[in-house]
């Protein structure tokens, strides 16, 4: 039976230094002129092509990789903060917030040596994106009933199939698709492989899929016979699964997972004002204790996942946890202030507010849902 280990970090004091270091480069390129912080967008959905060259160029992306592909062999911890900063500061990181996750990672552990050295250079540099194909009309909670099918080509495999769901495929270079390459089993977790997808490549078609206010963020993504070289499988034929859950570990623990409504958060308790009431101080003390503890578990995970160890359970209670508290804090401050949530018109918090009441429901289901993740939590206390 697994019981819940959230060991206390301390922050080495070269991850202090750069906390400080990020803090100041932000708070220049929004003086600048760079970028203007946008209340109510995530970071991860800003997509903004000079703000990730410029990353890449202070070596911000791929920080824990090694030197030869392109990283800065630094520390997780220290990746940590700078994501927290980045995070914090409404950052436009969406054109390398995935690679830097999430796929590039796994290029490095599992990629062929022509995928690393031809990939993560440009993805360190911020000139490649990535998006993630796991999810697909009849396989989203329940990943092994993938059925796009990968068979056996002359120098690789062809590909058909469907994924949905892709976030900022249209704005990506490359997606990691997760592929059947082998029968349903007796055990359903074998057979399947992940791709690297060179999305400019004939033998697919991106169908936008609109959200709910109205934004193209994700896409439909139809793979008709699509070539992939041997090269571009990561890992082996087959290991799919062991990849793919390695890889929600890193997705379902970082401080994104608790960070999409934190400029709601701070713009609702700048709108209170110095003499909150009671209701709304218990609130405010609610949520920054909240905030705190999040902070402590998730930056306890980094330090774990620097030592080497899969918190995988650790990180499905984070993700549960983060996410129930940034869908809570519209539901609470449009309670708290006066005006009404609505998108467009001229007040910019009820703008704000608004858009976040739309965006919040999507916070409990991309990277597996709360009902998946409470299985998980469940399964490994030793409760089912
Ligand atoms: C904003 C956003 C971005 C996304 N981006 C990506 C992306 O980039 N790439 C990608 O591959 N996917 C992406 N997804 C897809 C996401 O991972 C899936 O939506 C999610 O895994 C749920 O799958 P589903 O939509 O098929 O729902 P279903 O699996 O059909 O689930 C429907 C409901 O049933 C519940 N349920 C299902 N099975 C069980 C069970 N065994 N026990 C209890 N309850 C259950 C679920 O919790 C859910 O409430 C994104 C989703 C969103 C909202």
């Amino acid at each position: 039976m697994h019981s819940f280990r959230f060991p206390p970090v301390e922050m080495p004091p070269q991850a202090q230094a750069l906390r400080m270091e990020v803090r100041q480069f932000l708070a220049d390129e929004i003086e600048k002129g760079s970028f203007t912080p946008k209340p109510n967008c995530s970071s991860f959905g800003l997509f903004d092509q000079k703000f990730t060259k410029l990353c890449g160029e202070r070596g911000y992306i791929g920080m824990t990789w090694p030197k030869k592909y392109g990283g800065g062999e630094r520390s997780v911890l220290e990746h940590f903060v700078t994501m927290e900063e980045m995070l914090a500061a409404g950052a436009p990181i969406g054109g390398h917030g995935v690679a830097d996750r999430q796929s590039g990672h796994q290029i490095l552990r599992h990629g062929s040596e022509r995928a690393r050295q031809s990939l993560l250079p440009r993805i360190a540099a911020g000139e490649c994106y990535f998006a993630i194909g796991m999810s697909e009309p009849d396989a989203g909670s329940d990943l092994a009933a993938v059925s796009t099918r990968g068979t056996r080509v002359d120098g690789g495999w062809s590909i058909t199939g469907t994924k949905v769901w892709t976030s900022h495929s249209h704005r990506a270079h490359y997606l990691i698709a997760l592929v059947r390459t082998a029968p349903k089993a007796e055990d359903r977790h074998a057979g399947l492989t992940q791709f690297i997808i060179d999305l400019s490549q004939p033998g697919l078609t991106l169908r936008p899929i609109y959200d709910l206010y109205g934004g193209h963020n994700f896409n439909e993504v139809v793979f008709d016979q699509y070539f992939v070289p041997d090269d571009m499988i990561i890992g082996e034929a087959g290991e799919g699964w062991k990849m793919v859950t390695g890889e929600l570990a890193l997705e379902r623990s970082a401080p994104d997972r608790f960070l999409s409504t934190y400029q709601l958060l701070t713009e609702s308790i700048r709108q209170i004002g110095a003499h909150p009431d009671d209701r709304s101080a218990n609130e405010i003390g609610r949520f920054v204790a909240h905030l705190a503890t999040l902070r402590r578990m998730s930056g306890s995970i980094a330090g774990m996942i620097e030592r080497g160890d899969r918190p995988s359970v650790e990180a499905a209670c984070v993700k549960d946890l983060g996410t129930a508290f940034e869908r809570e804090i519209p539901d609470t401050f449009r309670h708290l202030l006066p005006g009404e949530p609505r998108i467009g018109g001229s007040d910019a918090y009820d703008e704000m507010i608004g858009t976040a009441i739309l965006r919040a429901p999507s916070f409990t289901i991309r990277g597996g849902t709360r009902e998946i993740l409470r299985g998980m939590i469940a399964r490994g206390l030793g409760l089912r």
